[in-house]
This record gives structure tokens, C-alpha cells and sequence, in this order.
């Protein structure tokens, strides 16, 4: 550029590959910073639009643009890219001519265009037609939307229970995206539901709690436990942001429950034997618990039908030797006022503890991985990364991320006995749903049915408990 700008031309065209009038907010945008930048004063901004990007389509603008080249009332012009300017050959050669004829000095966002030099037509001769640069454009678009998204707070995908999509409209009333806000009813009965899984009720009693108190899925279906498993793992309610199932950095909205709230939901929802009970829950206290101790195998529960009108005692049966079987509700009774004696126990509450300094620093790590992925995702929208180097980096990041976040679960404080320990302990442990027994029961004790004779009539010796770590 020989001589300095006098009038700087913004050319604009929305083509088929980004169709929305965004993207053409977007290219005038990015022009209007370069020309600031360059110190180029802009006398008119020419806009086409060919969504249906037929060649033969007029552009009137792109005309008008020719137009006062010619007539000098432009002796520059700035485009997002020199795909936007010319659609074929010809029409680049045609605007080479004539940038030639009239020193035009050509700007573009990915950098300045020569179109005076042997080299620079080349350049704009190969981006404009043979090969588009097709990886390096896509990045750059990319990237350029990530930077509004980052600006104007958009989220990817469907507004998630809990919340509500608001449309951002421009000041001509059009549509230019939309954010989430929270939706305070779903907000509050999802919180409850979070409390209520640390406190380790069933996804399926979860889902009767929100089906009940009148709430719906997104699409408007009944929720079922599965669902609600699937929903109280989402990161999104933490306020992180995911693509593609991975947690890519800080996300712009507000989040629903704090981030030990949901690592302290996943670490139970993650718990073993958990994972087991996703079919058909238990009725029954001890059902796969307790261990035949004839050979070792899990006991189940053998529900008789009704024999000549009479309904016979459910009871416990060994699916192993089939050589063992004891009554239910003799068996129940025993293990209850054992653990019910444990937790009344001025220790009880201790029973569970882990080490807070463990979590603390697990706590630690995994934060930090979080804010180098904060770091990361800042770098690529700011353009000092590639999306290529992103990926690279997230995905190392990734690995990393789900060690400490198994880390923090592990040291998480386990409110399995939360509330029901001390003086009201027999009345606490009678309101406690069945699963939450089962839970805890596994977390303190191994039980084995032991063998007797035949004829020989129950007692409670014949069940041996052994505590396991703290309760012992
Ligand atoms: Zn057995």
C-alpha cells in the first residue's frame, strides 16, 4: 500500500456455508476493527446477501462496490475473507484488474492482500478459487465464534431442565442468539433432588419426587431413574461448559448447585453397587447382601406364591448349594437391632469419615485442571492457539481431569449416616428408605447366614456379622 487510505469500503456477504444474518454482523464486525486498527477511515459498508448461492446471482452490492471503486470514492476495501469478494475466477481476476488500474489497497481478515504483487495474487488466486484453504478458514471461523459466544454468553444445545433460553435480539429486532437463565421452580426441585441423592434415595424414588410434584422432562415426558441419573451428572449444573460430553472450560451461565454438591452427587451415584441396582430394586433388606455360609453365594430372596390359599413367609434361599434357606423377616430383625445398637453408639457419626486435608488437596488438582482448560479455551478464542492445539491440549487434560475428579469422590465425606446416629438412631434408621439401608449396610458390615440342622429353630447366632474398617 503505497499511498495512505482516504475511504475504506466494508465488503459483507452471507454465503450458503454460514447462512444466518449473524454471520454477516459477524465479517462487518472483524472489518470494523481491522479498519481501526490500519487507521483506515470506512466511507460505506456494502452487504450482500446469496444464501442460495447460485453463480449467476446478482449481488447489487458487489456491484455498487465496483462501482465507486471505479469513481474513486473508495480506494480501499476490507473483507473478512477473499472468498467473500469473488465466487469464481473470473470475477477475481476482474477485481484484480481493476485494483490495479486504481491502486486499491485490499485488506482482509486474515491478513493484508497484496493484489499489486506477483505473490499476492497467487495468494488471492488460490484462496478465491482452487483450494479454499478449507482447514485454516474453518479454524478461523471457529474461532471466530467462540469469541461471540464467550462475548455474548450463548450456550450450545437445548436449554437444560433448570432452565430457560432467552433470545438476544439485535437492535433491528433480529435474532442474533440466545442465553440460558434459570428457571427458579425447576431450579429449586432440582437442587432438592441433589440433596436428596446425597442422602442416597433411588434415582426411580427421585423420579416419583419430580413426576409428583408435576414437573416433565425437556420434551415433556415422565421423568424415569435413568434420566435423572443422567441429569444430575451433567456438568452444565456445576457451570461447566461440555462439548462433546467433555468438560471444556467455565461455562457463562449461572450454575444450579455448587461444585461439591455435584461432585458429592456423582461420588454416590458413582459408588459401587450402585451401578448393580439399575433393573429391579430390592424389597427386601438383605437380597444379594447377605452370604450363604455354606459356599459363599449372595443370597435372594424366594417369594412363594399363595399354596392352597395360604401365603407362606418369604424367605431367604441360596441360588448357589440351594441348601440354605432361612426366613426373612427373623433374619431382618436381627441385623436392624444390630446396626440400629452400632449407631446409637457415641462414635457412630465418625463411622464414615475420611480425611478432610485428602479432599482438600484432591480438591486442589482437580480445580487446576479445570482453570488450565479455562486457560486453554481463553488462549483459542484470543487466537493464540489453533483448534488443533486445543484439541491436543483438552484431550491430555481430559485424561487428568477424570483422575482427580475419581480423587475427590474417593475422599468425599460420605453422608450415608448423616442423621442417623446417636439417641434417635432405632427411629431415624425406621424412616429410612430401604436403599439407604442397603447402602449402608454394605458400608459397614459383611453378613453371612450361617448352616444349621434341619428342624433347628432360629436364632440369632446363626447370622454372623463382621464390621468392616471403622466400625469394627
Ligand atoms: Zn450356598
Amino acid at each position: 500500500m503505497k499511498d495512505s487510505v482516504r475511504a475504506c469500503g466494508i465488503y459483507a456477504r452471507i454465503s450458503s456455508d454460514d447462512g444466518t444474518a449473524l454471520g454477516v454482523a459477524r465479517q462487518i464486525e472483524d472489518c470494523t476493527s481491522e479498519a481501526a486498527k490500519r487507521g483506515w477511515p470506512i466511507a460505506e459498508v456494502f452487504t450482500d446477501n446469496d444464501v442460495s448461492a447460485t453463480k449467476a446471482k446478482r449481488r447489487p452490492e458487489y456491484e455498487r462496490l465496483l462501482q465507486a471503486i471505479e469513481h474513486r470514492s473508495v480506494d480501499a476495501v476490507i473483507v473478512w475473507d477473499v472468498d467473500r469478494l469473488t465466487r469464481t475466477p473470473a470475477e477475481l481476476e476482474r477485481f484484480i484488474d481493476m485494483a490495479d488500474r486504481h491502486h486499491l489497497a485490499l485488506a482482509s481478515i486474515g491478513g493484508e492482500v497484496d493484489l499489486s504483487t506477483p505473490q499476492g495474487r497467487l495468494t488471492a488466486r488460490i484462496k478465491g478459487s482452487v483450494a479454499r484453504h478449507e482447514v485454516e478458514q474453518m479454524s478461523r471461523r471457529l474461532k471466530r465464534k467462540f469469541q461471540e459466544n464467550a462475548k455474548e454468553g450463548i450456550s450450545h444445545g437445548i436449554a437444560p431442565f433448570g432452565y430457560r433460553r432467552q433470545r438476544i435480539l439485535d437492535d433491528h429486532g433480529r435474532e442474533t442468539g440466545f442465553r440460558d437463565v434459570v428457571a427458579p421452580a425447576e431450579a429449586d426441585a432440582l437442587r432438592e433432588v441433589y440433596r436428596r441423592a446425597i442422602a442416597g434415595e433411588s434415582l426411580r424414588f427421585l423420579a416419583k419426587y419430580l413426576n409428583d410434584s408435576g414437573f416433565t422432562t425437556i420434551r415433556g415426558n415422565k421423568f424415569q431413574g435413568n434420566v435423572v441419573g443422567a441429569m444430575l451428572r451433567r456438568p452444565r449444573y456445576a457451570g461447566h461448559r461440555t462439548h462433546r460430553g467433555q468438560i471444556i472450560g467455565r461455562g457463562d451461565w449461572e450454575p444450579i448447585v455448587s461444585q461439591d454438591t455435584y461432585d458429592q452427587a456423582l461420588a454416590i451415584l458413582s459408588a459401587p453397587g450402585r451401578r448393580h441396582s439399575r433393573g429391579i430394586e430390592p424389597k427386601y433388606l438383605l437380597s444379594g447382601i447377605a452370604l450363604c455360609g455354606r459356599c459363599g453365594t449372595a443370597m435372594r430372596p424366594n417369594v412363594h406364591k399363595p399354596k392352597n390359599g395360604k401365603h407362606r413367609q418369604p424367605a431367604y434361599i441360596c441360588p448357589g448349594c440351594s441348601k440354605l434357606t432361612r426366613k426373612i423377616e427373623p433374619v431382618d430383625a436381627v441385623v436392624e437391632a444390630v446396626i440400629v445398637a452400632r449407631l446409637s453408639l457415641p462414635d457412630a457419626a465418625g463411622l464414615t469419615a475420611t480425611r478432610p486435608d485428602a479432599l482438600q488437596s484432591a480438591a486442589a488438582a482437580r480445580d487446576a485442571i479445570l482453570a488450565r482448560m479455562d486457560t486453554a479455551a481463553d488462549g483459542f478464542a484470543q487466537g493464540a492457539i489453533t483448534a488443533r492445539q486445543l484439541a491436543r491440549i483438552n484431550e491430555q487434560l481430559k485424561a487428568q481431569l477424570s483422575a482427580a475428579e475419581a480423587d475427590v469422590a474417593r475422599h468425599q465425606p460420605s453422608m450415608l449416616l448423616d442423621g442417623l446416629t446417636g439417641d434417635g438412631a432405632a427411629e431415624a434408621w425406621g424412616a429410612t428408605p430401604l436403599n439407604r439401608k442397603r447402602d449402608i449396610i454394605r458400608s459397614l458390615m459383611d453378613i453371612t447366614i450361617l448352616p444349621a440342622g434341619p428342624g433347628v429353630r432360629f436364632s440369632p447366632d446363626q447370622i454372623r456379622i463382621d464390621w468392616k474398617g471403622a466400625a469394627a
